[in-house]
């Protein structure tokens, strides 16, 4: 099913903006009849067919659900920033894994020669990101994504969350803190950068009396590590491959409930 990511409900119809109709009827060559899916960002989707009159295009609403196909578990993913095509990768699986936040990370070691161009209009540009992973992997939910800070920073910010913090320097493993966390909605996860972290940074998490943890005896990738971290939690703790069923249109949704005015 295409899908679009939109706010222009208007009562029994969904509004195209240029860019939507040149995604859906120049890139995907959709024709008047055809179905897709506009959802909204906050859980609600609707399964709509191409309509038209001269040269104006719209969606023609058949059926709504509020279906945010979100996990019950609430990742909260602080990775340092790292070379910038790795860490939009980190972005685009963590939308698929359903990650709900993304809280980028100025680490003591983000080298300020690779990593210093930081500038707003990347920001920008990883919001679009998650929306184009969002459109592809049918999540209802977009999930929230910060402006870069240092760690202290991400710590404050999500003090209530408890910790996932990995170190490739620790025997204890992962398996260890996902047991201590069963019962737990959500978790702040820390992943350093490719340097690794600081001295500095494991001091201000151990005054947080947080351990760190290991994913085993091989150095992974930075946004390796984000993504098995992500991947691991999410099964041990959320929905990943638990046999929640993912309907196609939200019309075969259980859960799909009327929406009201
Ligand atoms: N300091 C290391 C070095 O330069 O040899 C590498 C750091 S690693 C590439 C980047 C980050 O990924 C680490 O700070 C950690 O958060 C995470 N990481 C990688 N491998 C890990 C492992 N085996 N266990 C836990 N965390 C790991």
């Amino acid at each position: 099913m295409h899908r679009i990511l939109t706010s222009r409900i208007e009562e029994d119809r969904v509004a195209l903006t240029p860019e939507d109709f040149h995604h859906l009827v120049r890139v995907l060559r959709l024709r008047e009849g055809d179905e897709f899916e506009a959802v909204t960002g906050d859980g609600h989707r609707f399964l709509c067919r191409l309509e038209r009159a001269g040269t104006a295009w719209w969606g023609r609403i058949q059926r709504a659900a509020y279906d945010p196909r979100e996990s019950p578990f609430r990742i909260h993913l602080a990775p340092a920033l790292i070379k910038w095509e790795r860490f939009e990768w980190i972005l685009q699986k963590g939308v698929e894994l359903g990650v709900a936040s993304f809280h980028p990370i100025l680490s003591e070691r983000t080298s300020s020669t690779r990593h210093g161009g930081y500038c707003p209009r990347k920001l920008e540009r990883w919001h679009r990101i998650l929306q184009e992973a969002l459109k592809q992997c049918g999540r209802g939910c977009l999930p929230r994504l910060e402006e870069p800070t240092p760690l202290a920073a991400v710590l404050e910010r999500l003090a209530k969350h408890p910790i996932v913090f990995l170190d490739e320097n620790t025997h204890r493993p992962l398996q260890q803190r996902v047991e201590e966390l069963v019962g737990c909605q959500e978790c702040l996860l820390l992943v350093g950068p490719e340097g690794g972290w600081d001295e500095r940074e494991r001091t201000l998490v151990r005054m947080k009396g947080v351990p760190p943890v290991g994913l085993g005896p091989r150095i992974l990738r930075a946004e390796t590590a984000a993504v098995a971290a992500s991947t691991i939690l999410q099964y041990s703790l959320g929905d990943l491959g638990r046999g929640i069923s993912t309907p196609e249109t939200p019309g075969e949704s259980e859960r799909e409930k009327p929406i009201e005015d």
